[in-house]
């Protein structure tokens, strides 16, 4: 039976490449103008935890299950990319937490395109039409499910294709499947606030990381930087998405400008948002008391690129009901399925590239 596959991103495109190898048809049903999802604009960093002790320390409240199978998975996953002849542009992360490799985007969503057969652009994938595989990227690009599951004390700005919008969610809620932990969570990044003008291609270099070297205030002028801020920032992001206007001020001091943060200064990424129309005041303009030395005042927006809670999927990519049963034919991965970096940080690409290699074999098989 041919597997019907909603969104021709990462998982997508994976899954449809993996079905086919496997001698099952597969058709793939894009809703934007182009394939490629947020994959085609993104850093294209593949990666994983080193292993499964420290994908759960850094992730303490996602689903073991599924974290074992990224990190026994993702090897091999990245391989087979490699084999299909997608490009690779960093051998390594350059993060000593993790392993994975670089691809660039449009090579890999051309590569992916190429082997998947048929892809249908603007067509959603017809209710009921036989074994679904949902791939539609998360729902960060819905406001009202937004509001419901991430209560954001303003608007976040959407960091990632324009049309996740929670179809994957709202069909498997439909047929009655079970929403995953973390719904309250997000992978994002502070960017430059309005009026700043954030076009999707800008996304990578006017994200603003340093956040850690930073004095972090709300727009009132209340401090209210978590205890200590990860690595990724993440836990920032989503402190700064709760706060009025889900917006704050990074105040930078000298010494801070001068910071290397993955290849760029803090200085070059202020000047970044400046030039992009976005608030770079001084302190002083702030109109509150600061306490320290501050050269800069950085007004920045929590920006979503995905959602981290979803469907509740097993680990062969089965979507589970209420009482943890799979339902018949419904299959998730990507952003769609849920739990997997609860409580923490964990490549996105990665999940979706084992979980729509994994999604293509349980169908196949079944
Ligand atoms: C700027 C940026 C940088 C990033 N950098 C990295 C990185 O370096 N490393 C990393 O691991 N992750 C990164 N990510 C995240 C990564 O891109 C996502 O985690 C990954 O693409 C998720 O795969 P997916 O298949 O779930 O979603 P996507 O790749 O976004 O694909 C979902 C597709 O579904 C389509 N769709 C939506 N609704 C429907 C529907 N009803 N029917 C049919 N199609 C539908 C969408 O149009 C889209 O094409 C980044 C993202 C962005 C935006």
């Amino acid at each position: 039976m041919t597997l019907h596959i909603a969104g021709a991103g990462m998982a997508g495109l994976c899954a449809a490449v993996r079905a086919r190898e496997l001698g099952r048809d597969a058709v793939v049903y894009e809703k934007g103008d182009r394939p490629g999802g947020s994959m085609l604009i993104s850093s294209c960093v593949v990666w994983r935890y080193r292993d499964l002790d420290e994908f759960r320390n850094e992730c303490p409240g996602g689903e073991s299950d599924l974290q074992t199978q990224v990190i026994e998975r993702l090897d091999e996953g990245v391989s087979w990319l490699r084999l299909l002849g997608a490009e690779v542009v960093w051998e390594e992360t350059g993060n000593p937490r993790t392993v994975g490799v670089r691809f660039d985007p449009r090579s890999l969503t051309d590569v992916l395109v190429r082997a998947a057969g048929e892809v249908r652009l603007e067509e959603t994938a017809p209710a009921d039409a036989g074994p679904m595989l949902l791939a539609t990227g998360g729902f960060q690009g819905d406001r009202e499910l937004v509001r419901e599951h991430i209560a954001p004390g303003g608007e976040l700005l959407v960091r990632s294709n324009r049309w996740s919008r929670g179809d994957g969610l709202r069909l498997a809620t439909a047929k009655g499947a079970a929403l995953s932990r973390g719904m309250g969570e997000f992978y994002g990044r502070a960017m430059p606030a309005p009026p700043a003008a954030v076009p999707e291609e800008r996304f990578v270099d006017l994200a603003q990381l340093y956040g850690r070297h930073a004095l972090v205030l709300d727009d009132a002028g209340n401090e209210f930087t978590p205890d200590s801020v990860s690595w990724s920032e993440v836990d920032l992001v989503q402190s700064i998405a709760r706060r009025p206007n889900a917006s704050a001020w990074y105040l930078v001091d000298e010494e801070a400008l001068e910071v290397e943060i993955r290849g760029r200064t803090v200085r070059e990424m202020v000047e970044a948002a400046r030039a992009v129309g976005g608030d770079v005041l001084l302190p002083n303009e702030l109109g509150v008391e600061i306490p320290g030395a501050y050269r800069y005042a950085v007004h920045v927006v929590a920006g979503i690129t995905h959602t981290i809670g979803g469907v509740r999927i097993d680990p062969q990519a089965r979507v589970l009901d209420g009482d943890g049963r799979p339902i018949e034919g419904l299959y998730a991965a990507g952003a769609d399925a849920g739990g997997i970096s609860a409580g923490g940080y964990a490549s996105g690409l990665a999940s979706a590239l084992v979980f729509g290699r994994i999604a293509a074999e349980t169908a196949a098989s079944s």
